[in-house]
């Protein structure tokens, strides 16, 4: 039995770490006793084998979409499921292998109502893949940017408090997101699923980086990176280096999103890469144009996007202030005709 005793104190002394990577190894199992400090590597796969589900067990069905990690298939296995399957054209290596399941070992300690479920993952080249559970509504990118809807701002601030949770909940257990974005956040009748965290190491496995000299930048990621994370990109980004993700990071990632409930566009609208990386890298935050909101409003969002990372508010206070926030506070003023007359869809 699994379910009660993944909360001791051990699991707890790893948060903050910079990278969950390598941070899972020696986490909460201590009570086991086949895991050991001195034989990590195998207790990673003893505590993976309870994981592992064989492929020919999955029912895969039609690709719901292609993302930088593989094609994302939905499927059955005890119901319905989603299944990510890496790419296997790169994954060819034992080192390979063993970094897709050190990032494995991470999900099954997550447990919380805006974490999308992990239910196991097949890891037996050359068919790895990650199984969740299927979200069912639509993204906070679809909601924002395809259909372009409006939410007042109590759901705004109801949306926002529960990625705070989620993810106050996974820098609390040692885990970084690194790809928080409204791309990986699903909204299901009012509940926010959050999707994808730590998975942006195996993505980084699946890229090809010998092909050529150019950095590629997939749509609408810059506007989440932070100042230190930008700083770190390079043209070749060869595989070992990693960027710099940390819990400070997805703060950054927070305040973008935030802006996005808020504006109902991207920071740096029209902005070219080149320009965004030289400015975000010398400590420029996005233009606030077009954002007419009351200051403590805005003042969540220049927190998170601080530039020294320590400057930045954990979930935790991210939470209260939220909490604060006059959720009747709409945007209907005349004097605000454009970008927030956000107040329509109540
Ligand atoms: P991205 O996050 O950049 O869109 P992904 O590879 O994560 O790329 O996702 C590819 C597609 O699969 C997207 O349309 C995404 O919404 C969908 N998807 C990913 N995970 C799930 C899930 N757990 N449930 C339903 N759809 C999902
Ligand atoms: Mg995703």
């Amino acid at each position: 039995g699994s379910g009660s005793t993944g909360t001791d104190d051990s699991e707890r002394t790893i948060a903050g770490r910079v990278d969950s990577q390598d941070s899972t190894v020696s986490d909460g199992e201590n009570a086991d006793p086949r895991c050991t400090r001195q034989n990590s590597v195998s207790s990673v796969s003893q505590s993976l084998r309870e994981w592992d589900i064989p492929y020919d067990e999955l029912d895969r069905g039609e690709v719901i979409g292609k993302g930088r990690f593989g094609i994302v298939y939905s499927g059955n296995w005890h119901g319905h499921v989603a299944i990510k399957e890496l790419r296997m054209d790169y994954v060819n290596d034992e080192k390979t292998l063993e970094a897709f399941k050190a990032e494995v070992v991470t999900f099954r300690k997550t447990r919380h109502e805006n974490l999308v479920l992990f239910m196991g993952a097949c890891m037996k080249p050359p068919r790895l893949a990650i199984v969740t559970s299927l979200c069912k509504g639509r993204t906070l990118y679809t909601h924002i940017h395809v259909q372009k809807d409006k939410f007042n701002m109590s759901k705004t601030i109801m949306i926002a408090q529960q990625i705070s949770q989620g993810m106050g909940y996974l820098h609390a257990r040692g885990i970084v997101h690194k790809d928080l974005k409204t791309k990986n956040i699903f909204l299901e009748s009012g509940k926010v699923v959050i999707t994808d965290f730590g998975l942006f190491n195996v993505t980084r496995l699946c890229h090809d980086t010998r092909r050529g000299n150019w950095l590629s930048i997939p749509p609408g990621w810059l506007c989440y990176l932070a100042p230190e994370v930008m700083r770190s990109l390079r043209v070749i980004q060869k595989p070992d280096d990693g960027l710099p993700f940390t819990p400070y990071s997805d703060i950054y990632c927070f305040g973008t999103v935030w802006y996005e409930l808020l504006c109902g566009e991207w920071p740096h609208k029209g902005l070219p890469p080149e320009a965004i990386i030289w400015q975000v890298g010398r400590g420029m935050k996005p233009s606030l144009a077009n954002l007419q909101a009351s200051r403590d409003v805005k003042d969540i969002l220049m927190a998170c996007w601080s530039y020294q990372p320590y400057e930045r508010p954990e979930f935790a206070n991210i939470q209260i202030t939220l909490n604060k926030l006059p959720k009747k506070r709409l945007h209907r003023s005349p004097s605000h005709p454009i970008h927030l007359s956000r107040s329509a869809e109540s």
